[in-house]
């Protein structure tokens, strides 16, 4: 099933996500819709917070961005990002382990909008996957990008707090028009 996408105004955008400690079938019913509402939209990523839920649960996938590189590995091992798309993260840590880089980010909360954003190159990441395992992976490029976007998703954090003073203040009137457009259509 497609859910609806929040946009930016809506309150639990900005909700810290509580832990999901296990895989419920509610929770299994979840993911399959958050993974169908991201490739409908030609997402990367989807955060629980922009379905509406308040938790940390977030599903990332690269493959449909073939122009910015992503790279990953397991235990010290380059493995296949395609093979391992899409992936679901619940409760996720990230460690950065690279030096700062800039890139473009959109995001589906954010129609229209596109900033570059700085950002750690690589992280290593811990999580609970979809079956309940734990899982550790290293990534770099765009998937530790998305990763990184998606955490800050699921602690109430958006890409506009991270963009530069600067950016933000030429996409001022374009992200207050948003904002008051998403409250607008909540009181009705
Ligand atoms: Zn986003």
């Amino acid at each position: 099933m497609i859910l609806e996408v929040v946009q930016y105004g809506h309150p639990v955008l900005r909700q810290k996500g509580e832990r999901v400690e296990a895989v419920t079938p509610p929770i299994q019913k979840l993911i399959a819709d958050m993974l169908e509402t991201m490739h409908a939209a030609k997402g990367i990523g989807l955060a629980a917070q922009q379905v509406g839920r308040a938790l940390q649960l977030t599903v990332i996938d690269v493959r449909g961005v073939t122009d910015r590189p992503s790279t990953m590995a397991v235990d010290g091992a380059p493995v296949s990002v395609e093979r391992h798309m899409p992936v679901v993260l619940l409760n996720p840590e990230l460690t950065p382990t690279g030096p700062p880089a800039t890139g473009p980010e959109g995001c589906l909360s954010f129609p229209e909008v596109f900033a570059d954003i700085t950002r750690p190159e690589s992280v290593q990441v811990q999580a609970m996957n979809e079956k309940g395992e734990r899982i550790e992976f290293h990534c770099g490029g765009l998937l530790a990008r998305a990763v990184q976007h998606e955490t800050d998703h699921l602690h109430g954090i958006l890409f506009i707090d991270r963009m530069s003073r600067e950016v933000k203040l030429e996409l001022k009137p374009e992200l207050d028009a948003l904002q008051k457009a998403t409250k607008a259509a909540l009181k009705k």
